[in-house]
């Protein structure tokens, strides 16, 4: 394994076996969370991995049930921290916010705010991801704020915890975008694959979709030239990807 100044942001949606796009299996996410508690890589809260060179943070998006039930008895074994961006207003619902498209995506269980103050108090951190997930630039400047705005004063006033974190739905801003969310947050988090250095915008944070890794092979290789070699791959194709989709835009993933 290498050294490396540059941090990484891991990105998961939900844990499940249905093969998705946006689902990892349980058991590959444990078997990730081992590896990394084995190495000697840090695993820090993201608010600390600017300051931490060749550190891992971990991130969740959406707030899945799965994640309560899946994901946290696993970083509490290996004492691990995390961050779970929460859509405020389907709390205790399923992820068939009017944006979603659930083509090829499961409709799946979202955390109650009963389960998000227990998370709180089990050490996980909670960012906003809006509170009806939008494409925020396709709204109208207030209405986007008020998204943002939302979601970050409900998260604190619900779950009891100060959210300085924010993640972009779908990964979409703009310069007024991310303007906006730079009055409410300190760290903002994209879906631009790659890694975080010191030049990385903290309000635009690029991150690594765990969809593309995983198989340990590749995942482990995220710490070698090897993987780097990879990871410049996955940034090709998505590009490509995304180009298509800007003409299919009904296939874009949460
Ligand atoms: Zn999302």
């Amino acid at each position: 394994m290498t050294g490396s100044g540059k941090a990484m942001i891991l990105t998961y949606h939900s844990l499940d076996k249905s093969g998705s796009v946006i689902s990892v299996a349980p058991e590959v996410f444990r078997s990730q969370m081992e590896f990394l508690a084995q190495s000697a890589i840090p695993v820090v809260p993201l608010e600390s991995l600017r300051t931490t060179p060749g550190a891992v943070a971990i991130t969740f998006d959406d707030g899945f049930e799965n994640f309560y039930t899946d994901a946290l008895p696993v970083l509490t074994e290996y004492g691990l921290p995390a961050t779970v961006f929460v859509v405020t207003d389907y709390c205790g619902g399923s992820n068939d916010w009017p944006s979603q498209s659930l083509r090829g995506i499961p409709r799946r269980k979202l955390m109650s705010w009963t389960q998000l103050r227990e998370l709180v108090s089990c050490g996980i951190t909670l960012g906003a991801h809006t509170a009806t997930h939008p494409h925020l630039p396709e709204l109208p400047l207030a209405r986007a704020e008020e998204e943002i705005r939302r979601s970050k004063h409900d998260l604190e006033d619900r779950a009891g915890a100060p959210v300085e974190t924010f993640a972009y739905p779908y990964g979409d801003t703009s310069r007024a975008v991310r303007d906006c969310a730079a009055g409410y947050f300190r760290f903002a988090c994209g879906t631009a694959l790659g890694m975080v250095n010191e030049h990385s915008d903290p309000i635009e944070l690029p991150r690594i979709d765990m969809y593309y890794f995983q198989n340990s092979f590749w995942f482990e290789s995220l710490w070698s030239l090897r993987g780097r070699a990879y990871l410049a791959l996955r940034q090709t194709l998505r590009a490509a990807r995304q180009a298509q989709l800007r003409l299919h835009p009904s296939t874009a993933r949460s």
